[in-house]
């Protein structure tokens, strides 16, 4: 369990903190060793949350691409609609092994806090979620669904309202509350140990796919794509595979892609600071300010990313690359009209990349985008930019 991923990670917290943390890291390194946690984990994956996802074969949008078979890992159909159970459900499961009977998270599209909602809900925790006003705006039905879930949903109106705002508040409710409180945290960022334990529980999802594609066509993909947000989806996508042949790249969203702003894409146009407790890329001015980012996608629109994607960058074992809202919106229109699929607005950028790099592509050739979401949540956001072109 690494703190470090060559000069990114760590744990830049207030001393409150470093006692939490520590046993936060014990107590997950004993429950990975228990036949009795693990259990239990697989079987709510399985019963509750719908585990294993299928690896589907987009025909119709193949054929329509021509070139490389292009194929879709479906954590759309996770329970809830996004990968973000898998992660929710693991550190609830530790939450109560820590004693801790209330739960706090942060959410940016609310996916992370409606997983949160269910799993606390099911395991009978009482559940706070912080989530920034413009947010909360943009991604009503979520705000919905927790609250139905039986958690409180607590508004956060300083700065941008969104993702980075919620994190800090969250962070501020843990250095106050630690004694009976968990933080779920939803992504793989943040102090260690949160970037590689989430990517542990996110790992299923690169353990499933490497098993299904070596199944269906006798080896890994050629090519896999994954948004990258804070990283959660895309590091549980590529870790099993970083040791194989297949080529990984990593979409991050570039906004509205005027060369002025950069949207949220913090590895392309990032450079190296301190933030929510890690060390990584960021976007921030010459001052170390974190700039305001922007994403047709909520849960894509945020000014760090994990620590581990920092340093596969840099090692150049993965490739990053960013897609614009334009782009991810064509995409997703063309998912809809081909494969019946509605998918989320983050993983439609991931898709938006497969889609031109496919063409280019034999076709004996077998491309992978996680579909880390479905695209419910997202309607409204689509319409608002009007019918595809
Ligand atoms: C939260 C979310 C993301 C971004 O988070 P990562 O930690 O980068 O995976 C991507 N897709 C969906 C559907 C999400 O809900």
């Amino acid at each position: 369990m690494p703190e470090w991923y060559g000069p990114y990670g760590g744990s830049y917290v207030p001393e409150t903190l470093v006692p939490a943390l520590k046993e936060l890291e014990l107590v997950w390194k004993s429950a990975r060793r228990d036949p009795e946690f693990r259990s239990r984990f697989q079987d709510l994956a399985r019963d509750w949350g719908g585990r294993p996802t299928p690896l589907y074969f987009a025909e119709r949008l193949t054929r329509e691409v021509g070139g490389a078979e292009i194929y879709l890992k479906r954590e759309d159909l996770v329970h809830g609609g996004a990968h973000k159970l898998n992660n929710a459900l693991g550190q609830g499961l530790l939450a109560l092994r820590l004693g801790k009977r209330r739960l706090i998270a942060e959410t940016g599209a609310g996916q992370h806090g409606v997983a949160t909602a269910m799993i606390g809900a099911k395991l009978g925790l009482s559940t706070e979620v912080y989530m920034g006003a413009a947010d909360m705006e943009r991604q009503k039905p979520n705000v919905l669904r927790m609250r139905l879930l039986g958690a409180t949903v607590r508004p956060v109106t300083q700065g941008q309202q969104t993702l980075k705002e919620a994190i800090n508040e969250a962070l501020r409710d843990w250095i106050a509350n630690v004694q009976d409180t968990h933080y779920l945290l939803g992504s793989a960022v943040g102090p260690h140990p949160f970037p590689s334990l989430v990517a542990d529980f996110q790992s299923v999802i690169g353990r499933e796919l490497r098993r299904q594609s070596r199944a269906r066509w006798g080896r890994d993909p050629d090519l896999v794509l994954a948004c990258v947000g804070g990283g959660s989806n895309a590091i549980g996508t590529f870790h099993p595979l970083l040791r194989g042949p297949a080529r990984l790249v990593g979409v991050e969203a570039r906004g509205s892609g005027e060369p002025s702003g950069w949207g949220a894409a913090s590895l392309v146009r990032g450079s190296v600071g301190v933030l929510h407790g890690m060390r990584t890329y960021l976007l921030q001015d010459e001052e170390g300010q974190i700039l305001p980012t922007q994403s047709v996608s909520a849960g894509l629109d945020y000014a760090g990313v994990g620590p581990e994607h920092a340093w596969l960058k840099d090692s150049g074992r993965v490739e990053y690359t960013s897609a614009t809202d334009r782009e991810a919106l064509e995409a997703f229109h063309r998912l809809a009209r081909t494969e019946g699929i509605l998918p989320a607005l983050e993983p439609s950028h991931a898709l938006a990349v497969a889609l031109q790099r496919a063409t280019t592509l034999p076709r004996d050739q077998h491309v992978v985008v996680t579909l880390s979401g479905r695209g419910d949540k997202d309607l409204a956001e689509v319409e608002r930019f009007g019918p595809p072109r």
